[in-house]
């Protein structure tokens, strides 16, 4: 468990892993009371390690491409070889998640069935490509596997790594565009639903924000919704986010929110945006509503695949 954390890094904003990095003991009890639950549970999720595709490619203008490139990854081998995880992913949702479509279907391994979609994908279809990826051992095992996957139906890959450390190059990275691949991985952050109101300047502040007050000025609140019942606007400096009433949102809407903050696919689509938003309207206590909708998005982006679910990261 602590290994793996070492080898597979995912995104999360500065603040959280200082807190997390404060606690580690305490996580360490945590994990170790977990390991033992774990035997007679199935593991619960609350993240997706995935190969993004830089949508604003003209290679990845055709769907098939797409799905040329996910039958062509053995994601067998990358799931239970390289990460020793046994649930193989289909959708973007977990499947422990609210809003997990059950019905869709394993997007099978077949490099004959890649070529062929690959052909079909017209005169743009990707002949050479770029993999953005970071450095952990199990990362680049990946990005090799993948490579190597992708060679067999004629498309090379040239590898870019950036050292994890280095966040602000990461980030740079994958702002830019100019890759067409790259690999990531997104878990839920507890420490988002957190907002800190200042009792003076009527501002509410995201965790870690420099202009959080004293103690004494401080109201806080557990969701973003309650904040600005009571009165409060967001400080435009550290741009508190919205992350929704699900955690499957919390998951969804970064990513593949056409204005998500790690949405770094440039995935748009209006009825996702849409089906997010009526989401954050929906009573908390109207779950089958907010399954529906969940379950709407989990197979519209099994079907525009703006990105190959790798493995599931497993909840802490
Ligand atoms: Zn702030």
């Amino acid at each position: 468990m602590r290994k793996k954390m070492t080898n597979i890094q995912y995104s999360m904003p500065n603040c959280c892993k200082i807190i997390l990095r404060a606690s580690t003991k305490l996580l360490c009890i945590c994990i170790f009371i977990i390991g033992f639950s774990s035997l007679a549970f199935a593991k619960e999720y609350d993240g997706v390690w995935f190969l993004g595709f830089n949508l604003h490619k003209d290679v990845f203008s055709n769907v098939k491409a797409r799905e040329a490139i996910a039958h062509a990854i053995n994601k067998q081998y990358i799931t239970t070889k390289i990460m020793s995880e046994e649930v193989v992913p289909i959708g973007v949702i977990p499947p422990n998640m609210q809003g997990n479509d059950t019905t869709l279907k394993e997007i099978t391994y077949n490099a004959n069935m890649a070529k062929q979609l690959l052909k079909a994908s017209g005169e743009n279809r990707p002949k050479e490509l770029t993999l953005l990826h970071t450095d952990g051992i199990k990362t680049k095992m990946i990005a090799e596997t993948i490579k190597n996957n992708l060679n067999k139906i004629g498309i090379k890959i040239n590898l870019k790594e950036v050292t994890y450390e280095e966040s602000a190059v990461w980030g740079k990275a994958l702002n830019s565009g100019k890759d067409h691949l790259f690999l990531m991985g997104y878990k839920i952050n507890p420490f988002l639903s957190i907002f800190i109101g200042d009792k003076n300047s009527r501002l509410f502040h995201a965790l870690g924000c420099d202009k959080i007050p004293q103690a004494d000025d401080q109201e806080i609140f557990a969701s973003y919704d309650g904040t600005i019942k009571s009165g409060y606007s967001p400080d435009k400096s550290c741009k508190p986010t919205n992350t929704g009433k699900t955690e499957t949102e919390a998951l969804i809407r970064p990513l593949l929110y056409s204005k998500g903050e790690a949405n770094f696919t440039f995935f748009s689509n209006e009825r996702v945006d849409a089906l997010l938003d009526q989401l954050a309207q929906i009573d908390p206590a109207l779950k089958e509503e907010q399954t529906k909708r969940l379950k709407e998005i989990d197979a519209i982006i099994y079907k525009e695949l703006p990105i190959i679910p790798l493995f599931y990261i497993e909840k802490l």
